[in-house]
Formats: C-alpha cells, sequence, structure tokens
C-alpha cells in the first residue's frame, strides 16, 4: 500500500516514496545511489556512479532541442536523520513512516528527507517522461551534503557539459537564490603555562542564551556565549587580581554557543565583592539584551577550596586579550543584495586543555576575498600572541551574478505561469554550487524548490500543492530552453 499513491505529479510522488523506503542518512548513501543507477538502466540512460556514490544520469535532448545548451539538475542524495525523543525508528534498516495531514506530507516521529528527496523524485520523473520537450539533460545527485558536501567536492564534473544548473535543494516555492556565502573554519590554538597552587576556586556561568545557525541567524543580534564570558572577564579583570584556570563554551564551530562557563581562583577575601561585581554585569548584559536574550543569566558558584594550576598570569593576560579582540558576528553586509549578511564570522567553541586554549571559528561570505581576508586577519591575531592556527573545510562562494540568462528566464517564466513577482534572495550559507560554480566556469546557476518546514526536524514536512506547482513550472521552463 502506497501512503501516496493518488497525489499529483503521480510519478513525482511515486519515486519519493520509493526513495522514503530506503534509509539514506548522510554517510549511508549505497542503497539510494544503486537505486538511481538501476532506473536509468530500466530507461536505458547512459548514467555512471563515483567513488563518492554520486550519480550522473543523461537523458538526450527531445526533438528540436538538440541544439540548445544542456542543463545540469541537481540535488543531493542524503538526508539529516533526526527522530523525536521517544521515537524507536532504526535509521539503518527502517522505511519512513509517511502520513498525510491536509496538504502536507509529514514522516511521523522523524524528518522527511523532502531535503533533498524531491529534487531526486523531480529528476527522475523528468527522466522518465517522453512526452517532455526539453534539451539534453545531466542529472546529478549528489552525496554527503548535509555534512561538509564531500560529494560536490570529489565530484569530477569534466564530462558534464551543461552551461545551466539547477539546483533543487530551496525550501520556499517562489523564492530563488542566486547566490551563497562561502565559508572556511579557522582554529586558533593560544599555549598557556600554569603555576600550581591552593585557593579558593569559583566557576563564572553565563547562560540562557539563544544560540542559532551560525550563518542564517549570525544578523539577530543575539549574544555569543563565548565572546560575552570574554567581556565578562575582561571587566572583572579591572577590579580584581584572579587566576584563570579554564574557559569553554560551545560544541559547534557553526552554532552559536548558548552558554559559557570559566573556572578561576580568587582570594577568599575578594569572593563577596566578586558576587556583587558578577551581579552588577549580568543586570548591564541583560538590558544591553533586552528583547533579544530574555533568558541570559551570569552566576558565580561559592568558592571551593582546592589545589589547581592557573595560568601563568602573562598567558592569562593573552587569554583575556583575544577573548576581547577577536572579530566575531557580522562584519559587513551586502551591497547587492538588500539585508544580506555578507561576510560574518562565529566563534562556537572554546576549550580549555592543560597547555592550550583553543578557538574554533566559522567565517562565511559571498565575496571570496573577504572570506580570506578575515582568516588572515585572525591568523594574524593568534600569531602575533604567538599561538598557532590551521584551517578546515573551506568552500567557495557562489557570488551573485548581474548577467544571467538563466535567471532572466526562470522570472518570466514564473510571472507566465503564476501571475506574480518571484523573489531573489540570497542565504549566508552554503550551497552546492559554490562548488559547482569553480568546477564548471561560466555556469549560470539557480537555485529553488517547493514548499518544505522545519527540514531538519522530525516535523519536516512537504507541500503537496506546491509539488505539483513546482513541476509544472520546472516543465515549462525545460519547454522554454530551446
Ligand atoms: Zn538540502
Amino acid at each position: 500500500m502506497r501512503v501516496l499513491e493518488g497525489l499529483k505529479p503521480e510519478r513525482v510522488f511515486y519515486y519519493f516514496e520509493e526513495l522514503t523506503r530506503i534509509p539514506h542518512g548522510s554517510g549511508n548513501t549505497d542503497a539510494i545511489s544503486e537505486y538511481c543507477v538501476k532506473v536509468a538502466e530500466r530507461l536505458g540512460l547512459e548514467h555512471w556512479k563515483d567513488e563518492f556514490n554520486n550519480v550522473t544520469i543523461i537523458k538526450p535532448a527531445s526533438v528540436g532541442y538538440e541544439a540548445a545548451p544542456a542543463v545540469i539538475i541537481q540535488g543531493h542524495l542524503d538526508m539529516v536523520n533526526e527522530k523525536t525523543a521517544e521515537s524507536s525508528h532504526n535509521f539503518e534498516t527502517d522505511p519512513l513512516k509517511l502520513r498525510i495531514v491536509d496538504d502536507w506530507i509529514w514522516a511521523t516521529d522523524t524528518t522527511l528527507g523532502g531535503d533533498d528527496g524531491i529534487a531526486i523524485a523531480y529528476a527522475l520523473a523528468i527522466l522518465e517522461d517522453t512526452s517532455l520537450q526539453h534539451p539534453k539533460l545531466e542529472c546529478l545527485f549528489t552525496t554527503e551534503e548535509e555534512v561538509g558536501m564531500e560529494g560536490a567536492v570529489g565530484y569530477d564534473a569534466s564530462r558534464l557539459t551543461g552551461k545551466y544548473l539547477l539546483n533543487m535543494d530551496s525550501e520556499e516555492e517562489g523564492i530563488f537564490l542566486t547566490s551563497c556565502a562561502g565559508g572556511i573554519r579557522y582554529h586558533l590554538h593560544l599555549p598557556i603555562r600554569r603555576i600550581e597552587s591552593e585557593g579558593n576556586v569559583v566557576t563564572l556561568t553565563l547562560s540562557g542564551l539563544m544560540g542559532g545557525h551560525s550563518g542564517v541567524e549570525i544578523d539577530k543580534g543575539r549574544g555569543n556565549a563565548d565572546m560575552l564570558l570574554g567581556y565578562v572577564l575582561n571587566r572583572l579583570a579591572e577590579k580584581f587580581v584572579f587566576g584563570l584556570i579554564s574557559v569553554n563554551g560551545g560544541f559547534k564551530d557553526n552554532a552559536i554557543p548558548r552558554e559559557a562557563s570559566a573556572e578561576l581562583m580568587i582570594d577568599a577575601g575578594q569572593c563577596e565583592a566578586l558576587k556583587s561585581a558578577v551581579r552588577g554585569l549580568e543586570t548591564a548584559l541583560q538590558a544591553d539584551f533586552a528583547g533579544i536574550e530574555e533568558g541570559l543569566t551570569l552566576t558565580v558558584s561559592e568558592p571551593e577550596e582546592r589545589t589547581v594550576a592557573f595560568m601563568h598570569p602573562e598567558d592569562q593576560q593573552k587569554v583575556l586579550f583575544i577573548l576581547m579582540q577577536a572579530p566575531n558576528g557580522v562584519q559587513a553586509m551586502s551591497m547587492n543584495i538588500p539585508g544580506l549578511v555578507e561576510t560574518s564570522l562565529n566563534l562556537g567553541i572554546l576549550s580549555t586543555t592543560e597547555t592550550e586554549v583553543n578557538l574554533a571559528f566559522a567565517i562565511r561570505s559571498s565575496v571570496e576575498n573577504r572570506r580570506d581576508a578575515l582568516g588572515a586577519k585572525l591568523a594574524n591575531l593568534i600569531t602575533y600572541l604567538g599561538g598557532t592556527y590551521d584551517t578546515a573545510g573551506a568552500y567557495p562562494a557562489w557570488e551573485y551574478r548581474r548577467d544571467s540568462a538563466l535567471r532572466e528566464l526562470m522570472l518570466q517564466t514564473y510571472r507566465d505561469v503564476y501571475g506574480k513577482e518571484p523573489e531573489i534572495q540570497a542565504i549566508h550559507a552554503g550551497l552546492e554550487c559554490g562548488l559547482f560554480g569553480k568546477k564548471i566556469p561560466g555556469l549560470d546557476m539557480i537555485s529553488f524548490g517547493p514548499d518544505m518546514r522545519d527540514i531538519h526536524t522530525p516535523q519536516e514536512r512537504l507541500c503537496i500543492s506546491s509539488v505539483q506547482r513546482v513541476w509544472e513550472y520546472v516543465v515549462e521552463v525545460l519547454r522554454r530552453m530551446k
């Protein structure tokens, strides 16, 4: 029994449901990749699969479209596996449990994988349908998009001939993405020497912040717990002598940290005064973030007599310096697209070992030079302080293209089909388009898709009528690409 039986476009929903029966979380793409290969074999279409499980399927141009440039239709095979706390779903073995509620498809207690299974379903339905008119199609299904885009990074694009790329990995119908941020991670290491001593240790904790995605939520004015902790320590150092033992906060470099704490050794006689200073700072911070961070709290624990090794004063000073001086948050807004953050960074993880304080930053920019310039700034800062750094996970930006024949065609078709004006947007986060733009010089790209809500969560859902409208729209776009 098919849950989606009877929904139109029939073959899109048929393939979508098929995909939800094959477990395909990131890192587990053998079976779904093989499924796509089987479809290509059945349809008698040229295809290949690479070592990353990326699948490419070619469909020749329909009659009369032989002279038109090829079009790449692209989406990713892997999905984010998330389930509710109560769910016993096994993502390695179980098919998703689909259900329809009004105009929406849900998966009971789990993510649905509409992101980005719907793109694969559209492409397979297009490949199968011999009644459609279109140029040569190169359908490209990538892997591990959700965990660093390894499929797209490793993909050999030399066999592709497409001049246009339709990326179907967006979640709002009528909104067309035309640019995305590139990124890089910087890990800074500041060496510390320690002095062993016995004394009063207190823990300072800043908590209750909103946090959020370090790209799309970086412009919401939210507090970064690590940076705020650094600020608090600096203000306390104006009045108190203390020995810093550790600073810690955050788990992911691409999430804004919600909580951070520091351990410090301080004279027993100073503890009451410290408490009152902390209360004053808490009140000031709460006022600073009124209307944004309603849950912000800053507390200090009761002192505890212990033998510990605190940081050498010179090293402690450097730790306080970098937490006060490191750039963080929005650095520049786009001059091309109003409201878009162009360049930002986020201190996501602050951690302390015996011998080092480590800071992990995620930098993003839709202008690659600015991404690199900001990285150079962090490198300069840490090197000056006698520390070291390394970088990881660099991916290119997809820069906004002033002249785009594809964008014009997509927008005009949208107006003609829907009778309303579409929206052009850019996102301050990564898309695979950045990588393809690098691999295929001059590639004209756009990203779009049907309505989805709450992707990457067990509340993920896909809008049925939107899938239908976007199908009709894509078919018409391809028909106009003569
Ligand atoms: Zn996606």
